[in-house]
């Protein structure tokens, strides 16, 4: 009889959530807590690795704008040998695996290699970051239009925006915090009024979090004064001058 090869293994491209293991899906939570093999990301939460059994095999894809530990085409690599040595993979991403988390340049990888592919979605930055600053992304009397856009993977100049951000819209940035000066000028380019209200949530959904205010035309100022550091997603628009500081307050009267 033929040696025939081990059946392939799943990929599993898993969303992590901004940070905060309770924000994880109960799949997401399962396919951790069973890993054999977990490929995780950078944004990862050292927390929710730390559910994993002991002797699941760590592979660190950690990826940043200085540092690419290991360049896509190597994870996608990874990912098909893995699997057609017959092993599941836990592919786990920050957030949501097709919100700028290049899930889908690996689904097509492993599809092509004939791997089967399951994907869990995961909470995405914005709308963790949303939530953790009480900050409604629309809202009936100010937006009813939401936008997400990076600041970084390709040149900021060659990306269109017009027309997603203004009076009714909301539009939230990812990887913008180190271009967040040339952010502001485009913007204000396209029309967008300098005093437009603007939010930074840094480190959403984890203990360090921060969340800062500026209009528009001191965003620059407010990153660099601030030293605003990645992970943080920018947010423009009216709803960007709502939430916290607002929820805070309430909270106060209430106590008082
Ligand atoms: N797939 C991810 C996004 C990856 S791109 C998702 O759906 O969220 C990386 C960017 O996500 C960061 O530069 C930052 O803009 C944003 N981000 C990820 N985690 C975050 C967090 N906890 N708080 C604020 N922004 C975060």
């Amino acid at each position: 009889m033929a040696h025939s090869a081990p059946l392939p293994g799943t990929v599993h491209l898993v969303g992590a959530g901004p940070g905060d293991p309770d924000l994880l899906t109960l799949r997401a939570a399962r396919l951790v807590m069973n890993a054999a093999i977990i490929v995780h990301d950078g944004l990862v939460d050292p927390a929710i690795l730390a559910m994993a059994r002991p002797g699941c095999r760590m592979i660190s894809a950690a990826k940043s704008r200085a540092r690419h530990s290991l360049p896509q085409d190597e994870i996608n690599a990874l990912l098909v040998r893995e699997a057609l040595a017959g092993n599941d993979v836990i592919r786990l991403k920050g957030g949501d695996p097709f919100v700028f988390g290049r899930g889908g340049e690996e689904l097509e990888a492993c599809r092509a290699a004939g791997v089967p592919v399951e994907v869990v979605p995961g909470v995405s930055a914005a709308l963790g970051a949303a939530a953790a600053a009480q900050m409604a992304l629309t809202h009936r009397e100010e937006a009813s239009v939401v936008s997400f856009v990076a600041g970084q993977c390709k040149g900021l100049s060659e990306q269109n925006w017009a027309g997603l951000a203004g009076v009714g819209r909301t539009l939230v940035i990812y990887m913008g915090v180190a271009t967040a000066d040339a952010i502001a000028d485009k913007l204000m380019a396209d029309g967008l009024a300098p005093e437009m209200p603007v939010a930074v949530i840094e480190n959403a959904s984890r203990p360090a979090m921060r969340v800062l205010r500026a209009p528009l035309a001191g965003l620059g100022a407010l990153v660099a004064n601030e030293r605003v550091k990645s992970p943080a997603v920018i947010v423009v628009g009216t709803v960007a001058a709502r939430g916290q500081a607002a929820a805070l307050a309430q909270l106060a009267e209430a106590a008082a």
